[in-house]
């Protein structure tokens, strides 16, 4: 018989304890190895909040819906991507308002839209383990494989924190399924930094970890090319129902070119 705990009660984490987020993996399929399930839905944490320095703070327990619905500024130029990603979710009515940003990021799935979204706008997660210590830790080094994260038993994702400078960073966006509604096989984000110029290219659901492309100066298409094929090795790209590895690494060429002429040819750079 599982017991569900409040998480606002301090107990001790013991083997078989997990964190209950919107519960929309937890319960979709059998769970044998879990006997309690440590529920975050009362913590009461402000699902997003803009610092004053200006970087927004997404609670791990911050629901798609929320994270939808959050009255973006007009000078966040990267306001857009919030609302791809969220859509890049094969979300029926149950995901959409009960699964969160801090489930999403720990189930580590390649599909996982907000991983894409985070990793993209150079998020930072903040962990807290069970001594109480606090870590922060890219979004991209948080995920380290096919549902492998960096995460000690016991280890609660508090947050993630994208920085000022990205929500104001010009983003194009391109994502696959291999059917209407179906979960992402590529999923790929370019970003323009607003300060320097530089570009980024964010590779997800095509390969089993976040992948990040970076270009000190602007591409060509040989350049991009090369970074894809030098970047990313042969074994990276992920294998399942969604997707053979052949037709995701030929999308993820094809978006990472895409992407790079609608953010510098395509804007007249
Ligand atoms: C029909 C259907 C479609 C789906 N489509 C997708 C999809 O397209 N892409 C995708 O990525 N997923 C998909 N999922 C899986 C799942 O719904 C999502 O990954 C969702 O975001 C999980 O969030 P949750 O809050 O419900 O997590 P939960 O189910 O509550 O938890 C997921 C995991 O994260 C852990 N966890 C939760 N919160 C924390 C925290 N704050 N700190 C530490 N650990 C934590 C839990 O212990 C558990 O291991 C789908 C599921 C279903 C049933």
């Amino acid at each position: 018989m599982l017991e569900v705990r409040d998480a606002r009660r301090r107990e001790v984490w013991q083997p078989g304890d997990a964190w209950l987020g919107g519960g929309t993996y937890l319960f979709s399929e059998p769970q044998p190895h879990i006997r309690r399930l440590v529920d975050l839905s009362r913590t009461g944490w402000e699902p997003l909040q803009v610092t004053p320095e200006g970087d927004l703070e997404i609670a791990a327990t911050c629901t798609i819906a929320q994270l939808s619905r959050f009255p973006r500024p007009a000078h966040w130029t990267a306001a857009p991507l919030f609302e791809q990603c969220c859509r890049a979710f094969l979300a029926s009515w149950k995901i959409w308002n009960m699964a969160t940003v801090g489930g999403n990021l720990c189930n580590g799935l390649p599909a996982g839209p907000m991983i894409s979204l985070t990793a993209a706008l150079d998020g930072v997660c903040l962990l807290r383990s069970q001594t109480g210590a606090l870590r922060r830790l890219p979004v991209a080094d948080f995920v380290v494989g096919a549902g492998v994260k960096a995460l000690e038993p016991g280890d609660l994702l508090r947050s993630i924190t994208l920085p000022a400078r990205a929500l104001v960073s010009r983003t194009a966006f391109r994502q696959a399924s291999l059917y209407g509604l179906g979960r992402s096989g590529a999923l790929v984000i370019g970003t323009l930094d607003p300060v320097d110029g530089t570009l980024t290219i964010t590779v997800t659901a095509s390969t089993v970890r976040p992948i990040r492309l970076h270009f000190p100066v602007p591409p060509n298409a040989e350049a991009v090319r090369e970074a894809v094929e030098y970047g990313i090795e042969p074994h990276e790209y992920y294998d399942d129902i969604h997707g053979l590895p052949a037709w995701r690494r030929h999308m993820t060429f094809r978006f990472a070119e895409e992407v790079r002429r609608e953010l510098f040819e395509e804007a007249g750079r």
